[in-house]
């Protein structure tokens, strides 16, 4: 208590465990366990002997530096309350994003292949780049579409489009969702990239 904390060591994995360690990243939960964000070992270990965060879930291996050893993070949770945008308007639009929150799937004709990102107004009709006027599309289906209005083309997106739920960019941020991290995200995240996403209804 009251001791400031030293400067932070580097902790070298061993050899067994790099693969793991190259994947890692670290689930950070906001003070009230909301989840808000992806950080690496590296940045998740700073915080945790600075004490601006806690460990909730570590793998069952450690980490270890010359003279500390530490449980390798996996999820933490910041002890201070950190005000995170609720506009995901703000958030950068991505390909992977706009992939991610439409599933990987066309919003046309429901394939998964070949995928790009159309414009449902198109731009040359004064269609904006935000989030409720791109969508993902496969390939033939924006070509076959080109400059026409949806209405147009009579191609409709399947769920018409808005900006995503903040937890999407978790799993932009990391593809491979960890078992340990499961608890700590909300079923839908989950739902938004499983290889297997339903039709929406
Ligand atoms: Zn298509």
């Amino acid at each position: 208590m009251g001791q400031v904390p030293p400067a932070p060591p580097r902790f070298a994995p061993p050899q067994h465990q790099r693969r793991e360690r190259a994947a890692g990243r670290v689930l950070v939960l906001n003070a009230t366990f909301e989840p808000i964000n992806v950080c690496t070992v590296r940045r998740a270990t700073v915080l945790l002997l600075k004490q601006k965060a806690e460990v909730i879930e570590h793998a069952t291996w450690s980490l270890r530096s010359e003279n500390t050893t530490l449980p390798r993070p996996m999820v933490i949770r910041l002890v201070s309350y950190v005000r995170v945008p609720r506009d995901a308007h703000r958030r950068k639009i991505t390909r992977r994003a706009v992939f991610a929150r439409d599933g990987w799937t066309c919003q046309y004709c429901g394939s998964r292949s070949n995928l790009t990102v159309d414009h449902v107004i198109p731009r040359s009709k004064g269609g904006s780049s935000e989030w409720d006027n791109i969508v993902a599309s496969c390939a033939p289906c924006n070509r076959r579409k080109g400059d026409m209005l949806p209405e147009k083309a009579n191609m409709i997106p399947r769920t018409t489009p808005k900006a995503p739920h903040p937890q999407v960019f978790i799993h932009v941020a990391s593809p491979t969702i960890p078992a340990s991290w499961k608890a700590w995200l909300p079923e839908t995240t989950h739902e938004v990239l499983s290889s297997d996403v339903a039709e929406a209804a």
